[in-house]
């Protein structure tokens, strides 16, 4: 009997990993070609200071809407491109748009909006990397102060002291580092404490309990005292609620992001939020 349903058990298992299999297949084959058809774009979350809700920047966020899959998360395949070399592609084309889009916004509405982009680990170890980077800052004419590149603890904890050096050379080009996902890794605080960064981004699944949960209040009040230690600024993720903002306020987190103020938006609708927001 138990063998029997031990076996059972492994069919399940192996119909479930064969599907899972064959889901990345498509997933990695169509974002090829995804890239090609004009399916993936990229949305822009605003940015708000906690201290007067001014917009003070956007993290773009690439999105995928595919013809034959529908849409699908970037959560679900951005580790997927991870593995392959498509990542690479999708880097530089994130890249590209939002340098253009907000360089060109900044002009049209005279502001000075930052611009946030995440950089997956292929593209970070990238030999050519800072010289890609270089290449679009100067292409586009778009200031190297107003652009920050948010890596993950677990990416720089992949080889610190590698890590170092890069993150090193792309401050001295002026350009802001901020780590993302911030206390989901396993980073020690001896390397975080080496590392050259700017800013801490708080995890979302910290922010979601403000209110809720006491452990988590107290985490909050712990990553902003140690970024205020350490010379740092935080900015918060996925803030859904007034009184989750209300409390990030008073423990002096200066950003917060999250869709309390909005979600991210197609350049034309951030375009018209900045507009009204700068407007009032
Ligand atoms: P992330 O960089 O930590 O981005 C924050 C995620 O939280 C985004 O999900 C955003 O839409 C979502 N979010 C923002 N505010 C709220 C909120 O108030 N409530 C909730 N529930 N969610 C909120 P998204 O766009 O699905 O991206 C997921 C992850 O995919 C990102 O996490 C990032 O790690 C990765 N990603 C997205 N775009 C890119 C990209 O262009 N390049 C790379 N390498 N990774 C990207
Ligand atoms: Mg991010
Ligand atoms: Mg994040
Ligand atoms: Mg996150």
């Amino acid at each position: 009997q138990a063998k029997h349903s031990g076996r059972e058990t492994t069919a399940v298992f192996d119909e479930q990993l064969a599907l899972q299999y064959e889901r990345s297949v498509m997933v990695d084959t169509g974002l090829r070609q995804a890239l090609q058809d004009d399916e993936v774009y990229v949305a822009y979350q605003p940015q708000i200071d906690l201290r007067d809700g001014s917009v003070v920047g956007v993290e773009a966020l690439v999105r995928w809407h595919s013809a034959k899959l529908g849409r699908i998360t970037p959560s679900e395949f951005i580790p997927i491109a991870e593995r392959s070399q498509v990542i690479e592609s999708i880097g530089l084309f994130v890249l590209n748009t939002a340098l253009r889009d907000i360089g060109r916004l900044n002009r049209r509405l005279n502001q000075q909006l930052h611009l946030s982009v995440n950089v997956s680990s292929r593209q970070f170890w990238h030999s050519q990397f800072l010289l890609h980077l270089h290449h679009q800052l100067n292409t586009e004419g778009f200031p190297a102060n107003l652009l920050t590149l948010e890596l993950t603890e677990s990416l720089a904890m992949e080889n610190p002291e590698r890590a170092s050096l890069v993150m090193r050379a792309i401050q001295s080009a002026g350009i802001g580092l901020s780590i993302d996902d911030f206390g989901t890794g396993y980073s020690s605080l001896a390397y975080l404490k080496a590392l050259p960064f700017d800013t801490l981004k708080i995890d979302r699944s910290f922010v979601k309990d403000i209110g809720v949960k006491d452990d988590d209040e107290a985490i909050c009040k712990a990553v902003i005292s140690l970024a205020d230690t350490l010379g740092k600024r935080t900015i918060a993720e996925g803030v859904e609620l007034q009184q989750q903002a209300d409390f990030l306020t008073q423990q002096q987190c200066h950003f917060a992001q999250g869709f309390l103020y909005s979600q991210a938006l197609a350049i034309d609708e951030l375009e018209a939020f900045v507009a009204e927001r700068t407007a009032s």
